[in-house]
């Protein structure tokens, strides 16, 4: 054995009891459970009072370019996580002339010198193993570049020859290892493809195994509208559907999740694999610009521009911390106005905290046995990013199941590791049983918890002592390690 970790509880990711025992790596699989007391290791553990767990695999990441800019990845594997999922809600790497469009939103376009090279998402794939970051990576190809490549920003349905061409795009993306697909239909250019569009690219992955992950039209009072496209699109195209960060957004909106969960939950007894993941938080997080889209078309509700704050405005950190309520306020104009001014000098750059949602929403989702944990951490650069960024995984295992008792450790365990790692089919991970691949982690359930705030969100969580990708330490003692052990994981 390389690694022996002594006498920890071991949740073994399937939402069974804990078990405590030994756990042997080898190489970068688990090679053993049970007591390895004799066998020679060059190094053990002694995990007396701690828990071990599959790493974690955050479903709802945006780290498509963070991967190469910050390859340590220190504020996911700092929680924990071992895979992200990049790709998610139609905003994506690949095609990369496309994907330009993206840069700024992830803080990325003052840095773009530094990315390696790569056009498609064989390349993108390629390139995450060329130069690995700490974690591994699993790719959605995404609508939105996929669209762009096709037919430009055009507002309008696609034509039958640009579905065409984005079918031939998701396929050889599919082809490369791509998991799935995503969508993200408020965003630009998302929003203007119909549900025929959606239904017509999500065929091209039936039967082939990937997934339709979307961010929806409404998460507001057209809520249920929205659940029922998603699920005609899995149903019409085959695949199974990921609603993502699974939310009712806006004060008037509250309490409908119970009406969508019983739509996921009649889904599935018509034999429709549909799962949603979510933040453990009240606030959301995403563009200013998609926000004052919305609040003009009446998307969602009218925005309450009070209980929304400036995340990220790289040229203007003054702006950082302040509602658009108040920096209209201090500009003497009207908050919608204000908020247009802050995107005329930052683009897609300006990334926003909402808070928007009900406390009792987010426990009746997480409680959910069909939810996912995702953490939709946008990795800005700069600025205060919303704390879900660094704290997601910690949150709910601490104040949530331990504290809250919202739902049992081992199952939010469960909804971290074996459920998503079925889900988005990677082989080999979300489980500790023997032949697995040694992706763990080791934390203290007693003070494991988030401690990133609003005011303060670069920090890392309480009582996460170790993690390990593919068999290698990257957090050792609760420091990152620097090792980059991460691979591309394909479909
Ligand atoms: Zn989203």
């Amino acid at each position: 054995m390389d690694l022996v970790i002594r006498a920890a509880t071991v949740y073994d990711g399937s939402g069974g009891r804990a078990l405590q025992t030994d756990v042997g790596v080898a190489a970068d699989r688990i090679a053993a459970i049970g007591d390895l007391a004799a066998e020679p290791a060059a190094q053990v553990v002694d995990a007396t009072g701690l828990a071990l767990a599959p790493g974690f695999v955050d479903v709802h990441s945006h780290d498509d370019f963070a991967v190469f800019l910050t390859p340590e990845m220190d504020f996911k594997v700092g929680q924990g996580v071992t895979t992200d999922v990049v790709g998610n809600c139609g905003l994506g790497a690949a095609p990369f002339s496309a994907a330009r469009a993206y840069l700024a939103f992830f803080g990325a376009d003052r840095r773009s010198n530094v990315l390696p090279e790569w056009d498609d998402y064989a390349g993108y794939l390629d390139a995450v193993d060329h130069d690995p970051p700490s974690c591994n990576v699993s790719v959605l190809a995404a609508h939105g570049p996929l669209r762009l490549d096709a037919m430009g920003n055009a507002r309008r349905p696609a034509a039958e020859a640009e579905v065409a061409h984005m079918a031939d795009a998701l396929g050889a993306a599919l082809d490369a290892g791509c998991v799935g697909f995503s969508s993200g239909l408020i965003y630009e250019p998302g929003r203007y493809a119909d549900t025929a569009e959606l239904i017509a690219l999500a065929q091209v992955m039936g039967g082939i195994g990937g997934l339709y992950a979307t961010h929806m039209r409404d998460e507001g009072l057209h809520l249920l509208d929205a659940v029922r496209e998603a699920i005609e699109i899995g149903e019409r195209g085959g695949v199974p559907v990921q609603i993502s960060h699974h939310k009712a957004s806006n004060p008037a909106a509250w309490g409908l999740v119970r009406q969508s969960l019983a739509l996921i939950d009649e889904a599935r007894a018509r034999g429709i694999d549909v799962t949603a993941d979510q933040y453990p938080y009240t606030a959301g997080s995403t563009s200013l610009f998609a926000v004052v889209q919305n609040a003009e078309e009446g998307i969602a509700g009218p925005a309450d521009w009070t209980r929304i704050a400036v995340a990220s405005s790289p040229g203007h950190p003054e702006w950082e911390g302040r509602t658009i309520a108040e920096l209209g306020d201090a500009m003497d104009r009207e908050p919608i106005d204000a908020a247009k001014a802050i995107i005329d000098a930052e683009g897609y750059g300006a990334v926003v905290i909402i808070h928007s949602m009900d406390e009792d929403d987010v426990r009746t989702v997480m409680a959910h046995p069909t939810t996912m944990i995702g953490s939709d951490g946008i990795p800005t650069l700069t600025g205060k990013p919303h704390p879900r960024l660094y704290g997601t995984f910690a949150r709910v295992l601490g104040h949530y199941a331990r504290d809250e008792r919202v739902l049992p450790i081992e199952e939010a365990v469960h909804r971290m590791t074996g459920l998503p790692a079925t889900k988005f089919g990677l082989t080999d991970r979300g489980s500790i049983v023997e032949g697995a691949y040694a992706d763990l982690v080791l934390f203290d359930p007693a003070t494991v918890d988030d401690v990133a705030t609003y005011e303060s969100p670069r920090r890392h969580p309480a009582g996460i002592h170790g993690v390990w990708v593919n068999g290698t330490a990257v957090v050792r003692d609760g420091e990152h390690t620097g090792a980059r052990p991460g691979r591309a994981l394909r479909r």
